[in-house]
């Protein structure tokens, strides 16, 4: 049972979300070209009129010009066309159907993994199955219930589920299963909670009207944000926080980012669907979930998030969950004000939540005035 008496640390990847329940989510895995997705949908462009797998390659359309379809047939009834390069629509109807029937047996049991069973019950052969499957999903019948099965794990966890009981609802066998098969999968507990130990972070300090910041990220997402005067204080900070970390030079994944958390401090411009990776306690993961539903140009008193986290009585516990966000902005923990509206506390310093929330107000009052 190595691994059940830590505290739940997890290292949430908010975008791997296996549901793509949400337009964010979907237009995250576009972004980041998740072969995970393709079983999820498909997306159209409407200013090409072209719809692609989440995998495609083709060039990444704005998330105003994009559209999501469960399936190719719903894309076509809409009028879109089907990419010449991924060919989204080409998935035989009979083979599509022993895919999605495979789907629907693993959903109703991630643990009949069997691929004998499987195959038997929809009548065709084990290779023809795990090729026509891995095809139409990019992930194998196997890959696919490790998926399922960490995602019910996941909102378990998050739920408040005791870990044990948590990784058995979920059809784990042993926690050394759910370890293995969650470090494949972008979400782990342990080593990068520990930290960083094997990790590598890139790094880069931007300057800006709020003073210098600095960004880090995993190869899974944004892992730090911060604000502050001194650059090297903020260096130091950060290899504190990840000592056993290897640091590297930015990429231009990284630089990508940097430019929209830059827009985001200057004009207030909002980018919530950059990815994440974040480490936290059960607790401090529902606060910063929490908050990254709280739309721009709003704020929120720490009582509130509590009643809404039905944990009333916890607006001190809010408020310390939110004062250990790891990424300024991000996780938008500026929007937290005291009960009383006043201020509060702000991890990065007072003078810039108070810079941030007016220029997020400029900004949505702008988006306001524009429609
Ligand atoms: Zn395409």
């Amino acid at each position: 049972m190595r691994g059940l008496a830590r505290p739940v640390r997890l290292l949430v990847v908010p975008t791997t979300n296996s549901s793509y329940q949400r337009d964010l989510d979907r237009y995250s895995a576009v972004r980041r070209r998740d072969p995970n997705a393709d079983a999820w949908f498909v997306y159209a462009v409407t200013t090409t009129g072209v719809y692609c797998r989440p995998s495609c390659g083709a060039r990444l359309p704005r998330p105003e010009n994009t559209r999501y379809f469960a399936d190719a047939a719903a894309a076509t009834r809409a009028g879109f066309r089907a990419c010449k390069r991924c060919h989204p629509e080409r998935a035989t109807t009979i083979r599509a159907e022993r895919v999605a029937a495979t789907r629907r047996l693993l959903e109703a049991d991630a643990t009949a993994i069997k691929l004998d069973e499987l195959s038997n019950r929809l009548g065709t052969s084990k290779y023809h199955l795990h090729r026509q499957f891995k095809q139409a999903t990019g992930m194998t019948p196997r890959q696919y219930a490790a998926a399922l099965r960490l995602g019910r794990a996941r909102q378990g966890l998050l739920e408040g589920a005791p870990v044990t009981e948590a990784l058995y609802a979920a059809g784990y066998g042993s926690s050394g299963r759910f370890y293995a098969e969650s470090g494949a999968l972008g979400m782990r507990a342990g080593s990068i909670a520990r930290a960083g130990r094997g990790e590598t972070l890139r790094t880069l300090v931007q300057t800006s009207s709020l003073g210098h910041v600095l960004v880090a990220a995993s190869p899974r997402g944004i892992c730090w944000v911060a604000l502050g005067e001194d650059a090297a204080e903020l260096e130091a900070e950060l290899r504190r926080h990840f000592k056993e970390a290897r640091f590297e030079p930015p990429n231009r994944e990284l630089r990508g980012y940097c430019r929209r958390i830059l827009g985001w401090i200057e004009r207030g411009e909002v980018a919530a669907d950059l990815p994440l990776d974040l480490v936290g306690t059960r607790f401090q993961l529902r606060v910063w979930e929490e908050l990254r539903r709280l739309p721009a140009g709003e704020t929120m008193s720490y009582g509130a998030l509590a009643d809404q986290l039905e944990v009333p009585g916890a607006a001190r516990a809010v408020g310390t969950a939110a004062g250990k966000n790891p990424v300024a902005l991000l996780v938008p923990c500026h929007r937290l004000l005291r009960n009383d509206g006043a201020m509060g506390g702000y991890r990065w310093g007072l003078e810039r939540k108070r810079a941030l929330l007016e220029r997020e107000a400029a900004a949505s009052s702008r988006a306001r005035s524009r429609r």
